[in-house]
Formats: structure tokens, sequence, C-alpha cells
């Protein structure tokens, strides 16, 4: 009879953190359940969560997994079993070859927040150590980039100031462009446990749809899609208006008050109701309560994210906060919340082709040097590369020529669908490291890499709150997989060998835990400095950056001394006017669509797709819309109805929602090309982001996944 061990983890979905304790007899996992020591979740689990061990074992997914590299010498080829040895030597060959002939930014690497940090160290490396290239950019670009450009702009660094701890005695919770009840929702638990205990505490939701968290709060505004601007904007001149602000403590503390009072003006109460389609009284009400609360914390997401205005969203918020004094203080400051598990880590890895380490700067010569000296090479280096949208486009236009894409799945998740898969069909070699033979983006691998999936590797991860925590290996992967840093290792080793100027740069390691130590030196004097922590200190306790040398623990809040990171210790007031999103509402096109997540369901669902219980929640793909806008184009609910625009057309199933704004359509974001109705030509099917704009944000280049305009109309059968 197999001994049932039980092994300390992380939940490998989304930006909370959970720690779990895995099951497992033989090389099967058997069960999940929370860690009831682990400060993010304290034993509590989502049905995500608590169903991992539904999705992850072999025994369920063995005929999915990918259990030796694939290769194929055409396109037009299918793809046949090899080994290692092949893989390795073929691909070192091409890489180098390639960069021989068209320069290091011909290749790419398309990176994912789902990796571990010592993964996304270790290929952070290879692109710009090895290689010489900053064409390496993370699917967090997706979720996160304009909340790391917010933060840098306002407050000087890349870190955000809360904790979990600051839900629990918060006054007001603003809650805006975020669903936490689905996507946080263990998160959104301790939420409602602190309303519970507090019952003074008030939770303002504004939002287009009145989520399950709106639902709960007391106040919602269902602003129009795109507005958040202008909304903020109308909440500061709010303040100014009323002497809602700490004039002294932004003199003593902030820049740029003139200019901000200036530019907001124009945005009276009147005004800005009708820009964001709200009550002026509602406004008038949130200013107030977010003022006179003694503590005042905001939650925000992919709601400001993931935007053409998402940076200048993620600064107006943020401009509230320090004119109103809320930061700083337990129960106060802008937290973003992650929506992978490790966006984090790439942040602090420098896996975005705009950042560097330790969240350095590539346009700064002191910053490469040090990382350079680091790794005992010459120079890095200094152009930034292709962020993710930009990167397709420079694999369909011939700059990038080898992408070589990682635990993401870019042919579902990145907008305008057409544009990527033309790309990933133009690249001369597609290379996909994969725990999952199945998902779209493997269709175009040239070459496949097999690599371990969660409770088959070691490494850390970063939640939300800066938390860093071990992730263990419950099992072993099956057949010739592999974790993710020793293809990384190995492949950049084989490289090695045709570069001798770089033989100074480490790629062999004992394991993720030397990758880590790494990691860590060059961190040593940045603003999330972890010199302070090891492995072993990781193991009886996960602990939160920055945490120096001679500390024990690391710091729970940030800013507490009012000290920002820009150079004269004051945070910026960042004028953001308003502007509406790029796609626009037409006559042809009078339907805004946006997309979001569903409770049981994870991402493009190459994981919770394969749990019968996930789907018991929402069944079937669908579309939903106002009842009023259904009426008036004579539609019932289950009724099909066409949808398109200038990037593609679809069929949907349509319900009714009254929880929607009319003339919003919403969409989950997971269903892929296998749930899409589309045209028999096979062009026009590809999944949810298919018909979604790729506008994208001039600072963060993140996309606008949530604001796309279509047409609409109702589709007979015969
Ligand atoms: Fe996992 Fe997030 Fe659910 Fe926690 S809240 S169990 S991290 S999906």
């Amino acid at each position: 009879m197999s001994v049932i061990t039980e092994t300390r983890s992380t939940c490998c979905y989304c930006g909370v953190g959970c720690g779990v304790l895995i099951s497992a007899s033989g090389n099967q996992i058997t069960g999940v359940r929370g860690d009831p020591d682990h400060p993010a979740n304290f034993g509590r689990l989502c049905s995500k969560g608590s169903q991992l061990h539904l999705t992850s074992t072999p025994l369920i997914q063995a005929h999915r997994r990918l259990h030796t590299p694939m290769l194929r010498q055409h396109r037009n080829e299918t793809l046949q079993h090899a080994d290692w040895n092949t893989v390795t030597a073929l691909m070192a060959s091409r890489i180098v070859s390639t960069v021989r002939q068209y320069g290091p930014d011909s290749i790419g690497f398309y990176v994912s927040g789902q990796l571990l940090t010592e993964d996304y160290y270790l290929f952070n490396k290879l692109a710009r150590g090895l290689i010489g290239t900053n064409q390496i950019d993370s699917n967090s670009r997706l979720c996160m980039s304009s909340a790391v450009a917010g933060y840098k702009q306002s407050l000087g660094s890349d870190a955000p100031p809360c904790n979990y701890e600051d839900l629990d005695c918060a006054d007001l919770v603003l809650i805006i462009g975020a669903n936490p009840a689905y996507a946080h929702p263990v998160l959104y638990r301790r939420l409602e446990a602190a309303r519970h205990k507090r019952p003074q505490m008030k939770v303002v939701v504004v939002d287009p749809r009145r989520t399950d968290s709106a639902q709960d709060a007391d106040l919602h505004l269902a602003i129009k899609p795109g507005t958040d601007v202008a909304l903020l904007n109308g909440l500061l001149h709010i303040c100014l208006w009323e002497g809602w602000i700490r004039q002294d403590w932004i003199d003593a503390h902030t820049t740029g008050f003139t200019e901000l009072r200036n530019s907001v003006r124009s945005y009276t109460p009147e005004y800005t109701a009708s820009v964001c389609g709200v009550k002026p009284e509602d406004l008038h009400q949130l200013a107030e309560w977010f003022y006179k609360a003694p503590a005042s914390l905001s939650l925000y997401c992919q709601g400001l994210n993931q935007s053409s205005s998402g940076t200048a969203k993620n600064s107006a918020l943020i401009n509230l906060h320090l004119i109103t004094a809320q930061i700083g203080r337990p129960g106060t400051g802008p937290f973003s919340l992650t929506g992978q598990p490790n966006a984090m880590g790439g942040r602090e890895t420098g896996s975005m082709s705009t950042l560097l380490c330790g969240h350095r700067d590539i346009q700064n010569p002191a910053d490469r040097a040090e990382v350079a000296a680091a790794w005992g090479i010459d120079t890095l280096p200094d152009q930034a590369g292709s962020t993710a949208v930009d990167m397709f486009e420079a694999v369909r236009n011939g700059r990038i020529r080898i992408l070589w894409i990682v635990c993401t799945n870019p042919a579902q998740s990145l907008p305008a669908q057409a544009q990527v898969r033309a790309a990933l069909e133009a690249a001369e070699l597609v290379i996909v490291q994969e725990a999952f033979a199945d998902t779209a983006t493997c269709r175009y691998a040239d070459i496949l890499l097999p690599a371990a999936s969660w409770g088959e590797k070691e490494g850390t991860v970063t939640n939300s709150e800066r938390r860093i925590s071990r992730v263990r290996a419950a099992i072993s992967p099956p057949g010739m997989a592999k974790p993710d840093w020793w293809i990384a290792s190995q492949i950049g080793q084989a490289i090695q060998q045709h570069f001798p100027l770089k033989k100074n740069l480490k790629l062999s390691y004992e394991g993720p835990q030397q990758i880590w130590n790494e990691h860590r030196e060059l961190t040593r004097g940045q603003d999330l400095d972890i010199t302070g922590l090891s492995y072993a200190m990781l193991e009886q306790h996960p602990q939160q950056w920055p945490c120096p040398t001679g500390q024990t623990s690391g710091k729970p809040r940030l800013y507490t001394d009012f000290r920002f990171q820009h150079a004269d210790g004051k945070a910026r007031l960042i004028e953001t006017p308003y502007q509406s999103a790029q796609d626009k509402v037409t006559p042809r096109t009078p339907f805004i669509l946006s997309t979001g997540r569903i409770r049981d369901q994870w991402h493009g669902m190459s994981r919770t797709g394969a749990n019968n219980a996930a789907f018991s929640h929402q069944p079937q793909p669908f579309l939903e819309m106002h009842p009023a806008d259904m009426q008036s184009r004579l539609l019932q609910d289950g009724d099909m109805v066409h949808i398109s625009n200038q990037r593609g057309q679809q069929y949907w199933r349509i319900i009714g929602n009254p929880a929607l704004r009319p003339g919003l359509l919403w969409l989950p974001m997971h269903w892929g090309e296998e749930y899409v109705w589309g045209y028999e030509d096979g062009q026009t099917a590809y999944g949810v982001n298919t018909l979604v704009s790729p506008a994208l944000d001039p600072q963060s280049r993140q996309p606008e996944l949530k604001y796309t305009t279509v047409s609409l109309r109702k589709q007979e059968f015969p």
C-alpha cells in the first residue's frame, strides 16, 4: 500500500497566492487542502484551489500531457517524438545561425506569469545575457504592466504599498475595475469577514456590471466602460472644491499639486456624471467617504489596467490617495491585485522587455553595467525590446524570426487573433515549452518542449502583497518532462558553446535554490532587497519584500514614513486628462464588448477545462446582454447572435443579464476556439479574443482587452 505524503506548496492560479498542502500517493496527487499556517489564506481555498488535485494529477491529464520533446523539420509535417539531446542540438544550431545572420533581436522570448521566479530569472539571463537581446516579454504585459507604470511614475517604484491585513482594518474599501468575489475569492472572503466584524466599514464598487462584488457593496457606481479617468478626476475635483484634502501633507510629501488642481477644474460633478453615466450625488458620497474615513483602501485589477489609458487610470487613483493622505498607514493605500500567481516574480526579475532584474532600468547605463558585471559579461543591450502585442507584430513582419513561447497560450489570449495566428504562421521557427500538448499555440510549434507542471516543480512565487512563498514538488514530472529552469539551462549551455565571449555567464545550476540565491544577490540595495531571506526562512514562513540583510522578516507595509522612491522622496501628482477608448461606438458598431472571468475557470482553461465540476457553475459559453437591448432586438435567452467588427465575426448564444449597463456586452475570457462558433472558412473562430482590440496604452503597452466595439444581429438558422 502506498504511503500518503503531504507537501506544503502554493496554489498556481490567482495572485492571492494561497498556501496549500498537497496529498500524494505514489506518483499521483490525491488531494489538496488549504495551509492553515499560510498568511495569505489561513487554510481557506476557493473553488479553483480546492479542486487543484482534479486538474493537476497526471492520472486525469495523462492523455493531454507532453511526455517527450517533439519536432518537425517542415511545417506541413507531423510532429515526431524526439529526445532532449536532439532538440537541444537543433535549437542551439538554429538560434546561433539566426543570431549570426540577423542579429540578436531576431530571437524573441514570450514567457509567462505562471512561471516560477527561478524560471523567469534564467530565461531573462538567457535572452539578455547570452543572446544579447531585450526581446523578452511576459504575458503579464496583458494584466499588470499599467500597474507597474502607474506605481513607477507616481510613487517612484513598482512596489504595491499594501498587504492583506489592510483589508481587516480599512474603513472604506474602494473596489474599482475588479471583481474579487470571482477573481480573488479568498481575499474577498477576508473582506466579507472584516465587514462582519466591523459593520462601520463601507465598500464602494465602480464597475459597469453589477458583479457579485458590487451586489454586496454599500454603493455601486455603474460607470460607462472606459471612463474611469474621468470619474477619478471628478472625485479629485470634489475633494478640492469641498476642502477634503490634506494640504500640509501634500506640501510635505508630493510635487505637482498646482498643475493637478488646474487640470481637474473642468471635472465638475455634473460634467463627470454625464461622461461616466453616474449620479453626481453618488460621486459626492464616494469622495466624502474616501476623505473622511480614517483609513481608505482601494483594490483594483484588470478593469483599470487593460486599457489604452491604463497608466493614467492607475495614476489618477493614486492621485486620490495622495491628496487625501490615504497611504502609508494601516488600512490605506492603492493596492493593485495581481492576476497570475507570479506576475510579481516577473517584475522582480525584470522579465518584461522594458525592465531589468532587481527593479533596475534598461535605459540606465549604471544599472546595465551592474547586472553585466554580476553576470560576468561586458555589456547588456540598451534598447527596450518589443512588448507582447508588438512582439507578435515583429514576428509577422520578419524582424523576429525565432519565437520561443514558454508556459503561455498566445494563440488564445492575445487580442486581434487573426494577426497573432498570422505571426505564428510567418515565424521561421516556433518553439513552445508547455505541459499540455493540445493548446491552440502548440499547433503552430515546430519544436515542443515538455515542461513540468504544478505539483511537479520547485521554486518560489510572489503574490499581490509582495509575499514570497515556496512552491514544492509533490510528485515527479511525467516521462521526459523537465522543470522550466532546467530547459533554459540545458539549451542555454548548448548555445553558449558557440559564443566564447560569453563563457563566464553562468547557466549551469544544481537546482532552483542556487538560481534564487543569485537573483537574491541582484536585489541588494534595491527597493525590493531580499538579501535577508533564504530558502530556509521561506520554508518556515512566506515573507514579504523588502527584507534586507540583518532583518528577520519582511516589511508588511511601504511608505510608512511617507518617503517615496523618487530621488527627492516625494510622490508625483500626475495630470491625467481623460481620453476615450480607441474603438468608437458608431451606428455600425453600437455595442461595447468587454471580457472578464467566471467563478470556476482559469484563463484559457488548459487546467480547469479538464475538471467537469468546474463547469457546474457555468456549463456553456455565453454572451451577456442587458434585457432592454435584447427586447429592442427581439432576442430571447438562448438565441444565437452574430457579432462582428473589422477584426472578425462570431456566433454566440445570448443570455440576458440586468446587471449590465445597456449597450454593454460581456463575454467570459476563457473560451478558446473549440468553444466558439465561427465561419466555416476557419478564419474567424479563434476564440474570445478574435474581435478584441489590440489598441495599446502608450506607456505600459498593455492592450485594451476591456473595450471593443461590435455590431450585433440575431442569427436565424434554417
Ligand atoms: Fe488559488 Fe486564488 Fe483561489 Fe487562493 S484565491 S485558492 S490562490 S485561485
